[in-house]
């Protein structure tokens, strides 16, 4: 009887998740992930905010103290995040669930049937609406009037209605926000291996095959064999093993830049609320009420009650200029990036304006980006294989590093159905 074929993932975020599950049956998988358990922050928002004033929040990378999946590390000008531990980046999300796929169709990759796939199969939503509260309906009617076409946001949401918590991005504590650990459970409870605690390092690799995988779990150097490898460790982490395996990616990270545009309005009670209710789309990127956590426990300017701030984000579009490797992230904003940035400010300045609130009183937030990719992009050459011709015949890469470009949008749902086109390629090849 024939030997059914072993296959490793690495990573459980919004790629790998997709990918074993879809591949456990048809072979072994086993997936193996850096971090272990996800904890949300169980703590009381306003208790910690009261300590901004003593200065213990000095660095935004002590919010792993608060939080111990989240990596928040320093490029440049900007603070870039991170999810580590099972569900990857997709635990701190605050459940999106848009279709971004215009930046593959451009190249001619056709993922119709993967969305299709991926709707009837997850609890996306856009029934929140009734469950607004006013400063979001307030909001969306001052997007309205400045003919800014906005539009309720697709969520995941295992319920229509959450708690309001306004929690999304710091751990959803009811658990009604779906992420990418249910899809892990599926795939192990379908007969694949889930290693947690386990850091890929290196591949061993020889001619154009891969032959096993290195990892650490804990202090024990670990060696995994399988006849497929998939990389899925996101775009910040797939770059490094694929380098520390001499198979150097282009220089062409993009991360999708964020900023906040706030100031104080007395009890308007934005947080109380789903994050990114609903979104707006403009040349290059896209504006959504959006409470920041970095900006509110780090950022000085934002030293007041939660209750009070009124923020818009901008969520934008970067060039794919910047790298990540062993010695770190870099990320300078191009002179395009900060047009498209300013563009922005400019116009979330105008939905305050109507909220009543005057320019000189708005205070912006810290630059931040959550969207890393792109570093081994697909190339139209590249689209009906999925397999870059610099990887080993037996390794793909199946998470945003293989996105040819930023679409300035949550990319969850796109990651995810390119992730199904890479299982579907290694099936047929
Ligand atoms: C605060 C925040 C909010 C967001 N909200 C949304 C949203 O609402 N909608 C949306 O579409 N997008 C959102 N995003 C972006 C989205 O979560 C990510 O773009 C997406 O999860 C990336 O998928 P991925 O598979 O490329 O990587 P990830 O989801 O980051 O998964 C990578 C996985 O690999 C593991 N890993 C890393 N290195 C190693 C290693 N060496 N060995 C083993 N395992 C490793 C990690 O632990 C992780 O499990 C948000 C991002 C942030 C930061």
């Amino acid at each position: 009887m024939n030997r059914r074929k072993s296959v490793i993932v690495v990573g459980t975020g919004a790629g790998g998740a997709a990918v074993a599950e879809k591949l456990q049956g048809n072979y072994d998988v086993t997936i193996l992930e850096a971090g272990g358990k996800f904890k949300p922050f169980s703590l009381s928002i306003d208790q910690f905010a009261g300590l901004r004033k003593t200065g213990l929040f000095l660095d935004e990378r002590m919010i792993r103290l608060l939080l111990p999946n989240m990596q928040v590390r320093k490029a440049d000008t900007m603070i870039m995040v991170n999810g580590i531990g099972l569900g990857g980046t997709t635990t701190l999300a605050t459940g999106n669930a848009v279709r971004a796929d215009h930046v593959l169709a451009e190249i001619g990759l056709n993922l119709d049937a993967e969305f299709e796939e991926l709707y009837s199969r997850l609890p996306i939503t856009t029934e929140h609406e009734k469950y607004w509260n006013p400063a979001t309906r307030e909001m969306f009617r001052a997007f309205e009037e400045l003919g800014f076409d906005p539009q309720p946001t697709p969520k995941f949401l295992k319920k229509e209605h959450c708690a309001n918590c306004g929690h999304c991005a710091i751990g959803c504590p009811t658990d009604i926000k779906w992420d990418t650990r249910d899809l892990v459970s599926e795939a192990v409870r379908k007969g694949a291996k889930l290693v947690t605690d386990c850091r890929v390092t290196d591949l061993d690799i020889s001619g154009r095959t891969v032959h096993a995988v290195n990892a650490w779990q804990g202090l024990k150097k670990v060696r995994f064999e399988a006849d497929i490898v998939v990389l899925a460790a996101g775009g910040f982490g797939t770059p490094v093993i694929l380098e520390n395996s001499r198979i150097p990616c282009e220089k062409t990270l993009f991360v999708d830049p964020v900023l906040c545009v706030a100031a104080v309005r007395e009890n308007f009670s934005q947080s109380r609320q789903l994050l990114m209710p609903f979104y707006s789309r403009h040349d290059g990127y896209m504006l959504s009420p959006y409470m920041d956590y970095l900006s509110f426990f780090f950022n000085k300017d934002w030293r007041h009650p939660m209750k009070d701030l009124v923020s818009v984000m901008i969520k934008m579009s970067d060039d794919s200029r910047g790298t990540v490797d062993v010695g770190g992230i870099r990320k300078p904003m191009t002179r395009a990036d900060h047009a498209r940035l300013g563009d922005g400010i400019e116009k979330s300045l105008l939905v305050l304006e109507r909220l009543g609130i005057r320019r000189e009183e708005a205070f912006l937030g810290t630059l931040n980006a959550g969207h890393p990719g792109g570093m081994l992009p697909l190339t139209p050459q590249t689209v009906s294989s999925m397999h870059d011709p610099s990887l080993p015949d037996n390794l793909y890469v199946a998470d945003a590093t293989i996105l040819p470009r930023s679409a300035g949008m949550p990319p969850i749902l796109t990651i995810m159905a390119s992730a199904l086109r890479v299982a579907r390629a290694i099936k047929e090849n």
